[in-house]
């Protein structure tokens, strides 16, 4: 039967070994998608990326 071994599966993924795993992960996915807003988004009222833009809002600002 799979469902003793798909139990089993599911008690390691709950092991605190991968915690700082999926810490990680969720790190470099985040600092990811900042640098995808900064160097890909531009901004709608002097046309360039996040990262050159002077007037972008402060939401944005405060993510640097
Ligand atoms: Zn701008």
């Amino acid at each position: 039967m799979w469902t003793p071994r798909f139990s089993g599966k599911l008690e390691s993924m709950r092991n605190p070994e991968y915690v700082p795993l999926i810490c990680t992960l969720l790190a470099i996915e985040v600092a990811h998608l900042r640098w995808i807003i900064f160097t890909q988004w531009r901004c709608r009222r002097c046309a360039s990326p996040h990262i050159d833009c002077g007037c972008k809002p402060n939401w944005i600002k405060r993510l640097l």
